[in-house]
């Protein structure tokens, strides 16, 4: 069980830096390539820049889409252990009831 953590952690940080890579990569080759010699109509340079602005803004929602979700998680998460440690506080355990008689 641990071990999956584990493996799921990694994966999780691969995933965001591989995420990053490519964002920085598609960005810099925008910056690069924005003042071209345009050869006109079909030009390749033109074409691979709209995919990668086009990329930019898929990873950018992407990126968006994973903040709110991580966001509502830890919420979620954050609400259910305050919600059940206040619940915990009056168990008959703790208030030392006894059943027995
Ligand atoms: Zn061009």
């Amino acid at each position: 069980m641990y071990q999956n953590k584990k493996i799921v952690r990694h994966l999780a940080l691969l995933l965001s830096f591989g995420m990053l890579f490519l964002m920085l990569y598609l960005v810099s080759f925008e910056a690069t390539h924005e003042l071209h010699e345009c050869s006109g109509q079909d030009c390749p340079v033109c074409h691979e820049l709209q995919i990668a602005e086009q990329l930019t803004r898929q990873c950018s929602a992407f990126a968006a889409a994973s903040a709110c979700s991580i966001f509502m998680v830890v919420y979620i998460k954050q609400i259910s252990t305050t919600f059940f440690c206040s619940f915990q506080e009056h168990n008959l355990i703790l208030d030392k009831v006894r059943m027995d008689d």
